[in-house]
C-alpha cells in the first residue's frame, strides 16, 4: 500500500464505549439467522433512514441491505438470492427516500463533485445516480423480478420514505 493508513485506535475506543451500554442490556443471544418477519429491505445508506425504527421492528426481525441510493446492484442481487434461498425471506422492499443525494442528479454531476482528483479512467465510474428516481425504482425492481435465482413467489414492493415527515408512499 502506497499511502499511510490513518490511526484507527481512537475510532475503536469510541465504538467500544458506545457498545458498553448495549452489552449491559443484551438479551438477543437466542436469535437465529433467518429473519423473524421474513422481509428484506434494500434502502439507502442515508443516516436519516433506518428501517428498524421506521417500522417498529426489533433486532432479528428483518434483513437490511444498504447502499448509496438503495440501488439494485450485482452485489445486492447476490444478497437477495441468498436471503430468499437460505434465510426464509419471502418479501423484498426497495425503499428510496426523499432528499436522496443521488436523486435528480446525473452521474457526471456526481463525478464532478468528488473531492479528489479524478483520473480519466474514473470519469466514467457509475455511481448509479438517479436523474429520475421513479424510473430508477422501476428498473431496480425489474432487476429483482427478472433474477432467475430469486423464487418467483417472492413479493417485491417499491416505496419512498419521507425524511421530513417520517411517512412512506407506495411507488410500485
Ligand atoms: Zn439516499
Amino acid at each position: 500500500m502506497d499511502r499511510t493508513e490513518p490511526d484507527n485506535s481512537e475510532l475503536f475506543d469510541t465504538l467500544s464505549k458506545r457498545n458498553a451500554s448495549f452489552l449491559g442490556q443484551f438479551s438477543h443471544s437466542d436469535l437465529t439467522a433467518p429473519a423473524l418477519e421474513q422481509v428484506a429491505f434494500l434502502t439507502c445508506m442515508d443516516s436519516r433512514v433506518e428501517p428498524l425504527r421506521i417500522f417498529s421492528y426489533e433486532l432479528g426481525d428483518v434483513k437490511v441491505i444498504r447502499n448509496a441510493g438503495a440501488r439494485v446492484t450485482e452485489d445486492v442481487l447476490r444478497s437477495l438470492i441468498l436471503a430468499t434461498n437460505f434465510l426464509d425471506v419471502t418479501s423484498i422492499v426497495v425503499m428510496q427516500h426523499v432528499d436522496c443525494a443521488l436523486a435528480f442528479k446525473s452521474n457526471d454531476l456526481v463525478v464532478s463533485g468528488l473531492k479528489v482528483p479524478v483520473s480519466p479512467a474514473d470519469e466514467t465510474r457509475d455511481f448509479l445516480a438517479m436523474p429520475d428516481p421513479d424510473q430508477a425504482l422501476r428498473e431496480d425492481i425489474a432487476l429483482i423480478l427478472e433474477c432467475p435465482l430469486i423464487p418467483t413467489e417472492v413479493v417485491v414492493l417499491g416505496i419512498r420514505y419521507d425524511v421530513k415527515t417520517g411517512g412512506i408512499v407506495r411507488v410500485l
